[in-house]
């Protein structure tokens, strides 16, 4: 169970990622994925195509999505997977957290017109695929494209971050709402690259205990954004909370991302893998 060849987060032109549901299925199966989801931001709209493009591919797959919650005055991300994507309470949740996101970007543009970039909620609106998903990526196409940056990673460095030209605070879900949009959906709450948040070993304490606490269940450990140490803690932290595993790399993009569908280190032996738990669920093809 822990070598399937399981990739539970990725990303498509219904958020932000660049390639259609159809073309990451596609991707997916050519790449030797065994089991996929796919994980939009605060979005599921794209589910029955993902669902439709795995089938036809030959590919096993589980419902997914990726909600942006803020927690101690962070923004973390809690991946849903195995969920009834019918489910009102889960859609009206993600329709919520997606509200407030052109109104942000409108302020994001404001604020990079400030250091001389002009016309960015524009020139963003250009990369978006789905109008109630504008994200800091689009924009950071954008200043790819303008000539401000070489590339993405160069954008969230100078630009959209915390303190520097671009960034507009958000408030997102709160932590417990978006576990129970989950799990009332018949799914299991994961949180996303525990890694990337910059907090404090006891904020981390407290996300985990309240997050278990709401009936959230998982952990990513294996993903495009953990180095191999990160990895190996996280699966200490996996075992260590009785959390189940997850693996997922991430992809938004072929010239984006370092991490492509598929192409993960295994979830170590003595992990518990969420796909385990959620055999029910998988959609076979
Ligand atoms: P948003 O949901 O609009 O705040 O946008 C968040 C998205 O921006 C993430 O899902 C990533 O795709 C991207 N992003 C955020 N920080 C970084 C970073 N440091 N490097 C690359 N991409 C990032
Ligand atoms: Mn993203
Ligand atoms: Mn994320
Ligand atoms: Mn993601």
């Amino acid at each position: 169970m822990n070598l399937l060849n399981a990739d539970l987060h990725c990303h498509s032109t219904v958020s932000d990622g660049t390639l259609d549901p159809e073309a990451l299925a596609q991707r997916a199966k050519a790449n030797g994925v065994e089991l996929w989801a796919l994980t939009d931001h605060d979005e599921i709209s794209g589910q029955q195509r993902a669902l439709t493009a795995a089938s036809e591919a030959g590919l096993a797959y589980l419902t997914g999505c990726e909600i942006s919650v803020t927690f101690a005055a962070t923004t973390v991300h809690i991946i849903g997977l195995g969920f009834d994507a019918d489910d009102e309470v889960l859609r009206q949740g993600l329709a919520a957290t997606r509200g407030g996101r052109a109104e942000r970007a409108m302020e994001m543009s404001d604020s990079l017109a400030q250091v001389g970039i002009k016309d960015a909620y524009e020139g963003a609106l250009k990369y978006v695929g789905n109008p109630d998903l504008i994200s800091r990526t689009h924009f950071a196409r954008f200043l790819v494209e303008a000539g401000v940056c070489s590339d993405t990673h160069e954008v969230f460095r100078r630009f959209l971050t915390e303190g520097k030209p671009g960034f507009v605070p958000h408030r997102w879900a709160k932590l417990g709402d978006a576990v129970r949009w989950i799990t009332q959906a018949g799914g299991i709450a994961v949180i996303a690259h525990p890694a990337r948040y910059r907090f404090t070993p006891t904020e981390e304490y407290a996300l985990i205990t309240e997050f278990v606490a709401h009936g959230g269940r998982g952990i990513e450990v294996v993903t495009g954004s953990h180095s191999t140490a990160e990895q190996v803690k996280y699966a200490d932290t996996a075992l260590e909370f009785g959390l189940l595993a997850s693996r997922g790399s991430d992809f938004h993009s072929p010239t984006e991302s370092h991490t492509d569908l598929g192409s993960l280190p295994a979830l170590p032996g003595k992990l518990t893998p969420v796909w385990q738990a959620l055999q029910e669920r998988v959609h076979r093809a």
